[in-house]
């Protein structure tokens, strides 16, 4: 591999030139910025990396220059969570399970070759779900070329700028909670049709809990603008089916929130639990953590 590839950032540069031609200069003047600093740290004496700052660098002050004369783009700003939709699933399955995903997140097993094909068919899964239902949607993570902390700062503007608009991997923070929703929806009066894609044929607790934590975020920011809350299901090879559980996941509101509160605290003052495992380590989705659990159990002088 070339010295320099590790200091180009090509993903933030085609997502910056996608955003400047679509007039999104809040956006294409972070991410130009952002390629561009880190092609300033490259110190070797190869052309291509430098030649491509000095273009980076050009593009930048282009788009600079216009995103002045556009002050309703307001800039994109870096955020941070306590708690993710992942991590407070985690911690419905086992306290442990949630500590272990902050701090050991080393000591989770590779997925299996079995896990990674499921991973691929979920992809491909979803991809298909929003071509045929919302094929002209704007999905996040390509316009912020993977920068999650920008993302619910790119989902606020996109939601302000755009009367009508979808969006996949729309993200918001609400309480220290993080949740990214797969597709949303935005109508021309500004109501909301959010929409969760799983691979499943069937709704399990696991997935209801992931729905939830989703719904308590999304609720908070938006109230009565939610029109439905749909999760999409699997009904053979090609076809699926979406069902709206707006109704069923505000029975769970009240333990959903506590329960965001309580793991958030749990984080920052708990160190390791000493939790033995057991059937709940299948319960709502099988932990990744086993191994760890298994290994650390049989030392002799285990105490955490
Ligand atoms: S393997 Fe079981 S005990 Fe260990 S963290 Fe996972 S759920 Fe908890």
């Amino acid at each position: 591999m070339a010295d320099y590839m590790n200091f180009l950032d090509l993903e933030a540069i085609a997502s910056a030139d996608r955003a400047f031609e679509n007039k999104q200069y809040n956006v294409s003047t972070m991410l130009y910025r952002m390629a561009h600093k880190k092609l300033m740290k490259y110190n070797g004496d190869r052309m291509l990396p430098i030649q491509m700052a000095g273009d980076v660098k050009n593009k930048l002050q282009r788009s600079e220059m216009i995103w002045t004369k556009n002050p309703q783009q307001t800039p994109l700003t870096y955020r941070t969570w306590s708690l993710s939709k992942t991590s407070y699933v985690a911690g419905k399955q086992c306290l442990k399970h949630l500590y272990l995903d902050k701090y050991k997140r080393n000591e989770r097993s590779a997925p299996s070759p079995a896990t990674k094909i499921l991973w691929e068919k979920g992809r491909e899964f979803e991809n298909l779900v929003r071509k045929r239902m919302f094929p002209n949607g704007i999905d996040v993570k390509d316009a912020m070329a993977s920068k999650f902390n920008y993302f619910s700062s790119y989902t606020d503007s996109a939601l302000k700028h755009f009367r009508e608009i979808t969006l996949f991997e729309a993200s918001f923070i609400e309480d220290k909670i993080l949740v990214m929703v797969d597709m949303l929806h935005k109508d021309e009066k500004g109501e909301l049709d959010l929409y969760e894609i799983k691979l499943h044929t069937e709704l399990t607790e696991g997935i209801l809990w992931d729905l939830s934590i989703q719904y308590h975020v999304v609720k908070k920011r938006f109230g009565e603008k939610i029109k439905s809350f749909n999760v999409v299901l699997r009904r053979g090879e090609e076809d699926f089916e979406f069902i709206n559980v707006k109704e069923d996941l505000e029975k769970l509101q009240e333990e959903t929130g506590n329960q965001g509160f309580e793991f958030i605290h749990f984080l920052q003052i708990s160190s390791e639990p000493d939790i033995a495992m057991g059937p709940h380590c299948y319960l709502l989705y099988s932990c990744g953590f086993k191994d760890y659990c298994t290994r650390v159990a049989t030392l002799p002088d285990y105490h955490v």
